[in-house]
């Protein structure tokens, strides 16, 4: 599939939901470009065959575009000598950690309170084989002292698990510095990609961190999309989930040898039309170039901060300023539950924002916001107007108070 060079104002058209929608849910999901759709499709029609299994011509066409679709994700993500594994999201991506290491008691995992439940359950989840929990907190805004992580990894710290981007806040979180820890402590380090990978420019080799984790639905890419990425260290270190087809180089009635590389992580026939479509959103994203998606979502969020700032009764969850956030922007309105604000930005002005807890109750307890808060997230097909158009909306409704 062939990507003309576009300009982010013209990319709109690619996205073909109704006009009058103003979509600012992309933390959730994002939309999805035709050109991603019709790769989908062309797969489907023109060459479909299950691959890495057999030698006729459409085998061998699927398995290569397969495989050249892992080298594009590589590649996207400065993961060049790592090895990068097709999940169905981030959810499962992380699990396949939690669940692959050899976890002994006394183990211990370190995390924050700012994580969304799939970077906190599957390790709440260990501490019935003994592994203890330390969790880590930010101020107020969500911006962490990196001497809070510095205290919290010790020597018996196993593995440190930090989003690189709140999907509540937006804050950006000290990935390199937490990485410098945790190699001098020895412990490995993922990060959850979810909300960062999308929107910026994402290098893990540069980071140095052992695992990334990451969702294509968010990033333009079908859903059932997903990504573990791990440092080619950690191979033999973590086994996989699901084993069987695909997954050994041979096997006796006695046992079984695993294959190397991604393919012993991807037991089963994989969703190759999806892993062909997360290839192309890439494709989509590197075109656009990441920095000017930055750009342009920043511009975005300064407006709407600036906006949300100028009206009473809203109270803005998160750095007040663009300095390490990105456009995810929290915000509650006195006395309006965060529902009923979505309900009626949806009612007013066909605006679609999330609203509720976003996955993160304990990061909402923390903050004692029992109802939870509003999020626009914005991304590179939202525009000015449509910023303008929801400052306008939350001001009619906080007249309401
Ligand atoms: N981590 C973060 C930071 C997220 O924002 C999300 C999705 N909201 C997830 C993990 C889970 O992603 P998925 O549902 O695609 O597994």
């Amino acid at each position: 599939m062939w990507l003309k060079i576009m300009k982010i104002e013209d990319c709109i058209a690619d996205f073909q939901i109704p006009q009058y929608l103003h979509y600012m849910d992309s933390a959730a999901t994002s939309l999805i470009p035709e050109q991603v759709i019709a790769s989908m499709n062309e797969y489907d029609r023109q060459y479909r065959a299950n691959v890495g299994r057999g030698m006729h011509r459409l085998t061998r066409v699927a398995t290569q575009r397969y495989q050249d679709a892992h080298d594009s994700i590589s590649d996207f993500i400065g993961g060049k000598g790592g090895i990068t594994v097709y999940t169905k999201n981030t959810t499962e991506a992380i699990n396949m950690v939690a669940a692959g290491l050899d976890w002994q008691p006394g183990d211990r995992i370190v995390t924050t309170i700012v994580e969304h439940h799939s970077n906190l359950l599957p390790w709440f989840r260990l501490r019935q084989k003994g592994v203890d929990i330390t969790v880590v907190y930010p101020g107020e805004d969500g911006i962490f002292e990196i001497a809070a992580f510095d205290e919290a990894i010790t020597a018996n710290t196993r593995l440190v698990a930090v989003s690189h981007v709140s999907n509540v806040l937006g804050t950006v979180q000290p990935v390199k510095e937490i990485a410098a820890i945790c190699k001098e402590r020895g412990a490995y380090f993922l990060i959850d990609g979810a909300q960062s990978v999308p929107h910026f420019s994402v290098d893990a080799q540069q980071i140095e961190c052992d695992f990334l984790c990451f969702s294509g639905h968010k990033m333009l890419g079908p859903t059932g999309t997903g990504v573990l990425w791990m440092r080619d260290t950690v191979d033999a270190v973590i086994s996989p989930l699901i084993i069987g087809g695909g997954t050994v180089d041979d096997v006796t009635t006695d046992g079984y040898i695993l294959t190397s590389g991604y393919q012993r992580f991807e037991g089963g026939t994989p969703n190759i039309s999806g892993a062909i479509g997360l290839a192309l959103a890439v494709k989509y994203l590197e075109n656009l170039g990441m920095d000017t998606i930055c750009r342009h979502e920043h511009k975005l969020t300064e407006r709407l901060l600036a906006g949300l700032a100028e009206i009473d009764h809203v109270k803005i969850h998160g750095p007040e300023n663009l300095k390490n956030r990105i456009g995810v922007v929290s915000f509650t309105i006195d006395k309006i539950h965060p529902h009923e604000i979505a309900f009626l930005l949806d009612e007013k002005a066909a605006i679609l924002v999330r609203s509720g807890d976003h996955c993160c109750i304990p990061l909402m307890k923390y903050l004692g916001l029992e109802h939870g808060t509003v999020r626009a997230s914005l991304y590179l097909y939202n525009t000015l107007e449509e910023i303008d158009l929801l400052i306008e909306t939350i001001e009619e409704i906080a007249r309401m108070v």
